[in-house]
């Protein structure tokens, strides 16, 4: 059996980890920066990519840096990964490499905010230029892809709407025009959307979100074919993006228990979103799993799982919203998402403070949204927070 035949939760478990001389379980964390050699024959076969071996941990030649890049290819069925320092390390290096001046981008629907910038602000000083298109004027694709058009970038759900596009049919319009698919599927992760098998080019993760899943590592993963992989290496390594030794450990520590921790967050996440739907006070749930959600058809078909994010909208303005914010217990306030801990954000405060009242407005981001990221406290306790904080 290859380690494409395997189950997810078996790949996830056991992909890119091999016993060490010493009989450790999994690979060791190795936190040196370099690596010695018995001669210098030795040393120019791995310079020279003759023989793999570890040289250099900023290289990313680094046993414990490859372990878990191999586990994160296997799981989300890629050739290859590579990780980095965070998720907009990896975004951005994606975008370097893939684009050079007087290039194109096309960013579809609600981006996390830090892409916003990179796409909107910070490319822009490059020569790099991005067309920004809401959800609504995603049947102005094709126009908006022009012969300088190198990449179609997308999240999918979006935050803190939940907008689900089709990947499928995106990465056709794309790749008919010679664009490379590239999608962020941080919310999604490998256990209930597959964007590679689906058409995509790249997958990029912020992997502190559901990868790291316990608020306490930042790191970020793009993964795909080898071919589009290797341009991004040596950004990667010019600009000093390597993700850590100890937070690759530490993520692949937490990639062994991916698959039950997601599952259980998509159940309690559509119990809540339910509950929530049938409360006076709320006026719209914003969750891919609700029938009654514009994107539910669609999420059926390309995710196996709705997620553990949902947002929605309270009877009330920005005040009324707060304090209903401020009077839950259990839900931290924090910006963050994808922990075993819940949170709790009002966008206006947070992802989308900068935005002008009336770019919020075009954006369908209201003064009474809140967005949830529901971790694995017993369900049970989640509600009577809630009801408690609504009442
Ligand atoms: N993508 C999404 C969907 C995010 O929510 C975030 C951060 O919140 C990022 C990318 C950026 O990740 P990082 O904070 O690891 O750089």
């Amino acid at each position: 059996m290859t380690s494409h035949e395997q189950g997810l939760s078996t790949r996830c478990i056991h992909a890119g980890d091999s016993l060490d001389e010493r009989g450790a379980i999994h690979t060791a964390l190795y936190n040196h920066s370099t690596f010695a050699f018995p001669d210098t024959q030795a040393v120019l076969d791995v310079v020279e990519g003759r023989a793999k071996g570890s040289l250099y941990t900023r290289y990313g030649l680094n046993p414990t840096i490859r372990s878990v890049e191999e586990k994160l290819a296997s799981i989300e069925g890629g050739e290859a990964a590579w990780v980095f320092g965070s998720g907009m390390a990896a975004e951005s290096a994606t975008f370097l490499a893939h684009c050079r001046t007087g290039d194109h981008i096309v960013c579809i629907g609600d981006a996390y905010g830090g892409t916003l910038e990179l796409l909107g602000t910070n490319l822009p000083n490059l020569g790099i230029s991005t067309t920004f298109l809401l959800g609504g004027e995603i049947e102005r694709l094709d126009d908006a892809i022009q012969s300088n058009t190198r990449i179609v970038f997308f999240e999918t759900p979006t935050n803190p709407n939940m907008e689900v596009f089709d990947i499928g049919a995106i990465a056709k319009i794309a790749k008919r025009q010679g664009a490379l698919t590239v999608i962020d599927n941080t919310f999604a992760t490998p256990v209930n959307q597959n964007p590679l098998a689906l058409g995509a080019d790249l997958v990029i993760h912020s992997t502190t979100k559901y990868l790291g899943g316990h608020s306490d590592l930042t790191g970020g993963v793009v993964i795909g074919a080898a071919t589009l992989l290797d341009p991004i290496w040596t950004w990667r390594k010019n600009l000093g993006q390597m993700m850590a030794p100890e937070v690759a450990f530490l993520l692949a520590r937490s990639l062994r228990t991916l698959v039950i921790r997601v599952r259980a967050q998509n159940v309690a996440a559509a119990a809540l979103a339910e509950r929530l739907e049938a409360h006076p006070r709320i006026v719209r749930v914003h969750y891919p799993g609700l029938p009654s959600f514009a994107g539910h058809e669609l999420a059926r078909r390309q995710m196996h799982g709705f997620g553990g994010m949902l947002s929605f909208v309270l009877d009330g303005g920005a005040k009324a919203t707060a304090r209903v914010v401020d009077r839950l217990k259990l839900f931290s306030i924090a910006p963050s998402l994808g922990g075993v801990e819940s949170l709790v954000t009002q966008p206006i405060t947070t992802t989308h403070h900068g935005l002008s009242p009336d770019e919020r407005a075009r954006r369908g981001i209201l003064d009474g949204m809140v967005r949830l990221s529901v971790g694995l406290e017993d369900v049970d306790d989640l509600w009577a927070d809630l009801e408690q904080a609504l009442s």
